[in-house]
């Protein structure tokens, strides 16, 4: 969604909305997420503070993720809250210790707008979990025939520990 910034009262605008599931594209290269199971609701809070617009907001949304070791999918609810400040006035100022935090957040503005989607999609990936697991003891895939330990079994591990006892 794009969100007008030229009309922020100098209160603030509050905005609350839901993507469908078919929101997400797996070319967003993100291959740990591989869908939604539910919609994302969302709210967002734009108020301005300066020359900056920050933008406060939450997020919830019932994942389809792909675990880390057995690559099967399973589902994750993530919520996340997050605050942004934007810089109105990207190319306006010089080379500072400010430039890192505009260049960042030119990504979310086009033109005058603000491109929700864009936030959704980098808090989404932001608050990912460092490994993605079913559960927290998968036992993921045998390294040697590639079955799924945790619904197979296989007798590779055996075969390898058996020659381990021969020494
Ligand atoms: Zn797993
Ligand atoms: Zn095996």
């Amino acid at each position: 969604m794009k969100i007008d910034l030229t009309n922020i009262p100098s209160g603030s605008k509050e905005i609350s909305f839901s993507l469908k599931p078919d929101w997400w594209k797996t070319d967003f290269n993100e291959d740990r997420i591989v869908g939604f199971e539910s919609p994302l609701s969302t709210w967002f809070k734009i108020y301005p503070a300066g020359e900056k617009i920050v933008v406060d907001g939450f997020l919830s949304v019932r994942l389809f993720l792909r675990c880390d070791r057995c690559l099967e999918t399973y589902t994750h609810y993530l919520s996340a809250d997050f605050g942004i400040y934007l810089s109105m006035f990207p190319f306006k100022g010089e080379a500072d210790v400010e430039l890192l935090e505009d260049d960042l957040s030119l990504d979310f503005i086009d033109g005058n707008f603000l491109d929700s989607d864009q936030i959704i999609k980098e808090q989404l990936i932001l608050n990912l979990p460092m490994k993605t697991l079913c559960t927290k003891d998968c036992k993921g895939l045998c390294p040697i025939c590639g079955c799924n330990l945790n619904t197979a079994m296989c007798s590779c591990q055996s075969r390898y520990e058996t020659f381990g006892n021969v020494h």
